[in-house]
């Protein structure tokens, strides 16, 4: 299946010079949006995954059916403030200023095979930090995947060393 297809690129959002993938037009269509997950939960069986990982909120799209599939786990990374427990967290570089993503302590026991999901990998700030989380508490990033990869951006050089799944490229 060509996703491609599904994928609606919106020009000048959130800013102009920005070409915006917007990734609802596929999550709305039930064929495309299955099709991905599965491949998703193919390269995941390959790694033998134990916990699902997804920063918010289009990390927990693409995130959570692959775990229901797989019948593991989904732990959400989520912005400082939001998750309820004692968490670990991380400082990671945005185009203006920072911001911190932060992940339950206890959400990930050591030794277990993680698979990171986002819908978008970009400069890779937000997977560089979602890896550190991960590996703070004893996690195996055992891969990474994606629906697009900005191959433009060189995101991929921040993931140098970890495997990783991206079903387009832009
Ligand atoms: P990065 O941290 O790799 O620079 O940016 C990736 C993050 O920004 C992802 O969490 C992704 O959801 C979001 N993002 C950046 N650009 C786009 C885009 O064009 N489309 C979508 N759907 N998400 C984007």
């Amino acid at each position: 299946m060509d996703l491609k297809q599904y994928v609606t690129i919106v020009e000048d959002w959130p800013k102009e010079g920005v070409r915006f993938k917007d990734i609802t037009t596929l999550m709305d269509n039930g064929e495309a949006y299955s099709y991905a997950t599965d491949q998703i939960v193919e390269y995941a069986k390959e790694k033998h995954i134990d916990l699902v990982v997804g920063p918010e909120a289009r990390g927990f799209i693409i995130g959570c059916p692959v775990a229901y599939a797989l019948k593991v786990g989904f732990a959400p990374v989520r912005k400082e403030g939001k998750l309820p427990r004692e968490t670990v967290k991380v400082d990671y570089g945005l185009e203006y200023g920072k911001d911190v993503l932060t992940i339950h302590k206890d959400a990930i026991k050591p030794g277990q095979r993680v698979l990171i999901t986002d819908d978008l990998l970009a400069t890779g700030g937000t997977i560089e930090a979602t890896i550190k989380l991960v590996e703070e508490l004893g996690g195996v990033v055992a891969g990474c995947a994606f629906l697009i990869e900005l191959s433009y951006l060189d995101g991929r050089e921040k993931l140098n060393g970890y495997d990783m799944l991206r079903l387009m490229e832009f």
